[in-house]
């Protein structure tokens, strides 16, 4: 392979870690270590410039640090290469088959071959993509139009519950699954017994209506409310298979995630079981290049989970269908 042929892969492979992290940006010491590497691969790439970086470079440029720059890059290279790399490959091998790469980029490590000064250097790389755990269906429906392709980032922080709940890689299966049916269930018994405990008391009195028969009243009313709405969502979830995951499940900060039921099927298709997990969709505005994370579609799009821009959530707003991850301008 000539020099430039290889530049010219080395630059898809950067742009496509750049795009991919650009998607959902966290201000961590590693995620921004990993952003910094693709942006200035192809900065330097341009300008003909070096393009591996030593410790002291990233150190320096990301986190200020002046003082042991390799202690600090180790210390985030751990985490780089064994926390993100497993949350990313997946999504990250999908994001690069859909750019029709046949490598996942990722970052590799050239240990320093000793002496006073020299340090370890950081470098983009393309790493083989693991077909089998990778969404085959991907390319069932290659020929679908779309306006923006979405991308399941798999960096979640889910609550204490959803932890407990959603234990296998934010996924629900076996009988913690039933739980999802069940909890529903167990709220609204205790929404029944609460608005009992009201109507027994209200029941009892014999003095004409008081201040406190209407707080009574109210109670009442309040556990009502909540039956239904506890009703009405598992009912949607089960028709729907999908719905914007609850606060309860989330961690603080974290919003936009859905609670999708699965069908996992083995290599012939046969039906193997049901799933249920929690996937924050994003992708990229077609008009302005903001974030579209999913939101409900109500009030225009009554019962539907939608695509909006973060910057104009009211007017750039896209259709989400989950099997193929792609969408269409609804406004
Ligand atoms: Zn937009």
């Amino acid at each position: 392979m000539d020099d430039q042929q290889e530049k010219e892969e080395l630059k898809q492979l950067a742009q496509c870690l750049k795009d991919f992290l650009g998607l959902d940006r966290y201000y961590t010491n590693p995620y921004s270590i990993l952003y910094f590497l693709s942006n200035q691969t192809l900065a330097h790439i341009e300008e003909n410039k070096h393009i591996r970086f030593s410790s002291a470079e990233i150190a320096k440029s990301v986190a200020k640090v002046k003082s042991e720059p390799s202690a600090w890059i180790s210390q985030n290279w751990k985490k780089i290469n064994s926390d993100l790399k497993q949350k990313y490959e997946k999504s990250l091998s999908e994001f690069a088959l859909s750019r029709g790469l046949n490598k996942y980029p990722w970052v590799a490590k050239i240990d320093s071959t000793g002496g006073a000064g020299v340090q370890a250097q950081y470098h983009i790389v393309g790493l083989e993509i693991d077909t089998s755990i990778v969404a085959k269906s991907d390319n069932l429906f290659a020929d679908e139009p779309y306006d923006i392709q979405y991308v399941a980032v798999q960096n979640l922080k889910p609550s204490y519950l959803a932890r407990f709940i959603f234990n296998n890689n934010d996924t629900a299966i076996g009988w913690r699954k039933w739980l999802l049916v069940f909890t529903p269930l167990a709220q609204i018994i205790l929404y029944l017994l609460f608005a009992l405990v009201f109507i027994l008391a209200f029941d009892k009195k014999s003095h004409p209506i008081n201040t406190q028969d209407l707080v009574y009243l109210m109670f009442v009313y309040l556990a009502y409310r909540g039956c239904k709405y506890t009703y009405q969502r598992s009912s949607i979830f089960f028709d729907d298979r999908l719905i914007m995951a609850s606060d309860h499940l989330l961690g603080f900060k974290e919003a936009n995630v859905v609670q999708e039921i699965v069908t996992v099927n083995d290599a012939e298709g046969e039906f193997l079981y049901k799933k249920v997990q929690l996937v924050k969709y994003v992708s990229v505005c077609k008009v302005c290049g903001s974030q579209v994370v999913l939101e409900k579609g109500e009030p225009s799009f009554l019962r539907r989970i939608v695509g909006r821009c973060k910057e104009s959530p009211r007017e750039h707003v896209y259709s989400f269908d989950r099997v193929t991850k792609k969408g269409l301008r609804l406004i």
